[in-house]
């Protein structure tokens, strides 16, 4: 019968060629069933992107639970706070680069990777189509698709010009490996065109005005780093041209470094004056051609026009194409980066995570789950709460989103929570009772006044962390749930995981002649010499491997002993 020989041939197949039959087709099937449970398949990852986040998710992931797939069109690992330095040759660019490979390699993953850039997400087919970066496959076709079962995008950023005409033709960016090197090359370039014979001195004067558009700790950084490429070992090489030199920022804000605290942003000042940096602080550029630059003072109005050698624009961090297209497809179309909720999940988008530059933690929520809150804890609906279980409220509150227990410390809610806290100490105050629209009123403008995350490498880093936290313990979590109760969805009970929470460890800004400014958890604040061999000793530790430690600490000590190659290869 034709159930006997279906039987037979298919176990024939798979006991690997040997003879077996059975009489019947119910014996057959039987026997069929495996005697080992087969394991269960694995869910599959896909990760776009190797940079902060990205790295930082797979470094932390136990791959051997998942199928993953990494999709990056760059086959390495780049340390962006060195980049500045490479700008100059301070620091070569193989240097600050990890292979992608060799860091799988070393942590004994299984992990497929694929050079090609993603050019569409497709949520609703749960697959990204991607495009080689290495040319094409047999078929001709570059083009291929992969399917997930959880994204994880970790796109980063590219740059933004505003639509200010004339960037994107003729100025350098600070983003990527390429463009330090593109830079470095340029310095040079400039230094030789202005020795060539015939060029007058205002032509020189031109060629060597270096302008910086972007106060910005990247901006700061790179005019720091050509201030000391200069002075250290420029004008030795081309002496007669030296009195032609010169830096500018252009900063639209009222100081540089802006995101710092104002000592530092005071001391970068005074330093880069003494230096001879100029810092147009005010102005916004609003045209770059080919020898001019002309920007609006923010105040008076009034335009001006410079003309300029070298321009870098570091004023700012845009979406990638692939990014906005997404955002298109989910109704973010408004926002500059995805927007993802607490736990990093992109907003109304089943298993697709976001982390890094490239999303943002959804704030606009932050009012109406507070509204929730107080509705549930009013069980008799009486329109009041005591003291007591207003405090519960606010660290509710902060355990849900720690944007709003920064903004609580240096905001006015610091008041109202020691207020509480003062009150509830004293067991008669403890009960007594407050009008919640009262308490809501003096939480009005959280939604306003809350800061987001910043986009840079810490919290990139933290975010991958995190996430990959979250992946390791998806099992275990189901059934031990460890965060904060649901407020909204039909599940009823706790969320599976505690919230994204940022821990804020520090930052730097090198400010050239072996000084730098940096400020430190619990407002510490240190500038100077001291802070430089600090800013030395941190980035040599945070190095992603010892190949690239040893390589960025004898670049530093090839520096100090024979200055920067100012070679145009
Ligand atoms: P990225 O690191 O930019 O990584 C994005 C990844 O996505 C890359 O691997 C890229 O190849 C890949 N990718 C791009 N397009 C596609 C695509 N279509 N498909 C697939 N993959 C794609 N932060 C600090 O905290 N401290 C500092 O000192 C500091 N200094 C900086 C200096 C410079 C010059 C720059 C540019 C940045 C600096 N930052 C610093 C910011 C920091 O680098 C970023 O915040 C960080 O890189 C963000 O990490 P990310 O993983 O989101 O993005």
């Amino acid at each position: 019968p034709a159930g006997v020989s279906t039987a037979a041939l298919l176990l024939t197949a798979a006991s690997g060629g040997g003879i077996v039959a059975y009489a019947d087709s119910s014996r057959a099937e039987e026997a069929s069933e495996p005697s080992e449970q087969v394991a269960p398949r694995k869910k599959k990852v896909v990760v776009l992107g190797t940079g902060w986040a990205g790295t930082s998710f797979l470094k932390n992931l136990d791959c051997s639970r998942y199928d993953v797939k990494v999709i990056s069109p760059r086959n390495y690992f780049a340390f962006t706070p060195l980049l500045p330095s490479v700008t100059c040759g301070t620091v070569e660019a193989r240097s600050i680069v990890e292979p992608i490979r060799r860091m799988f390699e070393k942590k004994k993953k299984d992990v497929t990777y694929y050079e090609a850039e993603c050019f569409k997400i497709d949520a609703t087919k749960k697959a990204v189509h991607c495009r080689s970066a290495v040319g094409t496959n047999l078929d001709g076709n570059g083009d291929f698709l992969v399917d997930y079962d959880y994204l994880v995008v970790a796109l980063g950023a590219t740059v933004n010009t505003f639509n200010t005409p004339g960037v994107m033709e003729h100025c350098y960016f600070l983003k990527e490996v390429e463009d330090a090197q593109k830079i470095r090359r340029s310095v040079v370039d400039c230094f030789e065109k202005a020795s060539l014979p015939n060029i007058s001195e205002e032509e020189k004067r031109k060629i060597l005005h270096f302008v910086i558009i972007g106060g910005g700790p990247t901006g700061v950084e790179f005019a720091a780093e050509l201030h000391d490429f200069l002075v250290e070992d420029l004008v030795k090489i081309y002496p007669a041209i030296q009195e032609f030199v010169k830096i500018t920022i252009i900063q639209s804000g009222e100081h540089i470094l802006n995101m710092f605290d104002q000592r530092i942003a005071e001391f970068a000042e005074t330093k880069f004056l003494r230096d001879g940096i100029e810092v147009c602080t005010g102005f916004r550029v609003v045209n770059v051609s080919d020898d001019l630059i002309t920007m609006k003072s923010k105040s008076a109005g009034s335009e001006i026009s410079v003309p300029y050698g070298m321009a870098v624009w570091s004023a700012g961090i845009g979406t990638r194409p692939v990014t906005v297209d997404f955002m298109h497809q989910i109704g973010q179309a408004k926002r500059r980066s995805l927007e993802t909720n607490e736990w990093l999940r992109v907003r109304e988008c089943d298993s697709v995570y976001a982390i890094g530059d490239c999303a943002s933690i959804s704030q606009r929520k932050i009012m109406e789950d507070i509204s929730t809150i107080f509705k549930i804890a009013d069980k008799d609906n009486s329109g009041t709460l005591t003291l007591k279980e207003i405090y519960d409220i606010l660290e509710d509150i902060c355990i849900r989103y720690p944007q709003v227990e920064l903004y609580m410390k240096s905001m006015h809610m610091l008041d109202i929570a020691q207020l509480i806290e003062s009150a509830i100490g004293d067991s008669h105050k403890e009960s007594m009772v407050v009008d919640i629209e009262e308490f809501k009123k003096a939480l009005g403008h959280v939604d306003s006044q809350v800061k987001s995350v910043p986009a840079t490498a810490q919290v990139a880093a933290q975010q991958g962390y995190y996430l990959a936290d979250c992946f390791n313990k998806m099992d275990y979590c189901k059934d031990h749930p460890e965060g904060p109760l649901r407020m909204t969805g039909s599940a009823a009970g706790h969320h599976n995981f505690r919230p994204f929470r940022y821990k804020h460890l520090g930052q730097f800004a090198p400010l050239g002649g072996e000084q730098a400014a940096a400020e430190l958890p619990g407002d510490w604040v240190s500038m100077g010499h001291s802070t430089q061999w600090l800013w030395y000793s941190v980035y040599a530790s945070k190095q992603v491997s010892w190949r690239t430690r040893v390589l960025v600490v004898s670049d530093w000590t090839r520096r100090f002993i024979f200055g920067r190659d100012s070679s145009r290869i």
